[in-house]
């Protein structure tokens, strides 16, 4: 994974150090010597994690985060503490400062490489968050995006810890319980029924199970549906770095050691939940963008570019059937005469209630949709010319028995409709030769008076 690391020391040793340690993992690696520095290359954009030492001349390290999480541009930049290992009070300044997660002098490399990849995973899906954030088509949906990050960075993490050592578990729930709702399940073979009923935003397991090895319980969390995306944090003891390598390399996402630190088990969890809470939004946008490209917003119809896609399929699946299907276009009449007089939302409010009577006149599988303006396309399978024309009828009938009540029931409107209607002929037959059929049968309707219904022979 390549990422790009800024290092902030004002002892040069350190940054070599860290810089070789990172490089060697394949990180771009920037380097800063002081807090305005830092700032600088953070202000720019310039990196996606941030190794930032506490003791500076000038400005120190906690001056440093606190001024990168205040400044929107470099709020969501994650921010490693580099602390002396004697220093636990820094770990608290740098929780209250906003640090992200902690890494104690002298830096042990598997730690080094372990966090720095956690968080660059983590910025990586922010920045995405983020961009489609600002560039959502539509205000509803940048808000909608902006309110989803904010829930999933508050809402309590509901987290499953999988431990039988109550000296060890004891102290983790105690130290998880003001940030997170904590289930705690002492028996391992308990713990994947759990995790697969229940939704749990991270697991926390102890490596040194008495019952069961801990990293196959791990393999079967990994291996689930259910539990696949699930953010495993395993607890280990100071010597089972190899068992912890192992761990990693399975993919399991991040460990704490014991005696466990409470900041750094809760700022460890946090990633963790964050990343996970911050997938599944992704997912949902990306769909969400998928939806909101076929669809039309006004009507919740499928829109014209969804058509040109699924007509041309149509087409052929009822060709190589021999089955018939046909085609009608309506266009409201008059139509221009409705917003001039009662203005555009009465207009919209037309064409909403338009769509929902089409809707409710067509069946599932036809693909009704808003071909533009106040125009309107319903392809229907398995029907043939006869069936297709008593549908617009139905269609016409709907329209122009029943007036539409609008501007909160303040005005009823009489509406009527043209129709044209086609059905596949020639064997040659193409989703234009289909439109432009119906098409002309729309624009003889509206010649002839309107409020009708036209079949267009090929
Ligand atoms: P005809 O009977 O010949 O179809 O006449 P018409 O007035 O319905 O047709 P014309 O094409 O002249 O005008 C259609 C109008 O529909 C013009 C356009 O401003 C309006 N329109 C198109 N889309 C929308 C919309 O989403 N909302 C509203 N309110 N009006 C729309
Ligand atoms: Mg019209
Ligand atoms: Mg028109």
């Amino acid at each position: 994974m390549s990422g790009r690391i800024l290092v902030v020391d004002d002892i040069e040793a350190n940054v070599r150090l860290l810089e070789a340690r990172l490089m060697a993992e394949y990180f771009q690696v920037l380097t800063a010597y002081n807090g305005r520095d830092a700032l600088e290359i953070c202000a720019n954009g310039e990196c996606d994690v941030v190794l930032l030492d506490v003791m500076m001349p000038e400005m120190d390290g906690f001056e440093v985060c606190r001024r990168l999480k205040a400044d929107p541009r470099t709020m969501h930049l994650p921010v490693v503490m580099v602390t002396a290992l004697d220093q636990v009070e820094d770990r608290v300044q740098g929780l209250n400062a906003g640090a992200d997660d902690f890494l104690t002098k002298p830096v042990n490399d598997l730690a080094l490489v372990t966090r720095v990849k956690s968080l660059v995973r983590l910025k990586m899906l922010t920045d995405e968050l983020r961009l489609r954030a600002t560039t959502g088509q539509e205000i509803s949906v940048q808000e909608l995006m902006a309110q989803s990050l904010r829930n999933a960075e508050s809402e309590k993490a509901k987290i499953l810890v999988v431990d039988d050592k109550p000296s060890s578990y004891e102290r983790i729930v105690k130290y998880l319980s003001a940030e997170n709702r904590i289930t705690l399940v002492s028996d391992p073979r308990e713990a994947l029924l759990k995790a697969a009923d229940n939704d749990f935003d991270a697991a926390i397991i102890s490596l040194s199970l008495a019952d069961m090895d801990a990293l196959r319980l791990c393999a079967q969390l990994k291996s689930l549906e259910k539990t696949r995306m699930l953010p495993l944090l395993i607890v280990s003891e100071i010597d089972q770095e190899q068992k912890v390598i192992q761990a990693l390399d399975m993919g399991i996402n991040d460990y704490v050691r014991r005696p466990v630190d409470r900041n750094e088990i809760l700022a460890r969890v946090r990633t963790q939940v964050r990343r996970k809470r911050f997938n599944l939004l992704l997912r949902d946008s990306v769909q969400q963008t998928i939806e909101m490209a076929v669809t039309d917003s006004l009507t919740g119809l499928n829109n014209r570019r969804y058509l040109d896609s699924h007509l041309p399929g149509m087409i052929e699946k009822a060709q190589e059937r021999n089955s018939p299907l046909s085609l009608i276009i309506c266009d409201i009449d008059h139509f221009k005469q409705v917003n001039d007089n009662h203005g555009h939302d009465v207009g919209d409010e037309v064409i909403a209630e338009f769509a929902r009577r089409i809707k409710k006149n067509v069946r599932n599988i036809d693909l009704a949709c808003r071909f533009g303006g106040e125009e309107f396309v319903v392809a229907m399978p398995e029907t043939d010319i006869k069936t297709a024309r008593i549908v617009a009828e139905r269609i016409r009938n709907e329209i122009s028995m029943h007036p539409f009540v609008v501007d909160q029931g303040g005005k009823q409107l009489a509406v009527t409709v043209s129709l044209g209607v086609a059905s596949l002929e020639a064997p040659d037959d193409t989703p234009e030769s289909l439109l432009k059929r119906a098409d002309n049968g729309l624009y003889q309707a509206k010649r002839g008076g309107r409020n009708m219904v036209v079949y267009e022979a090929a």
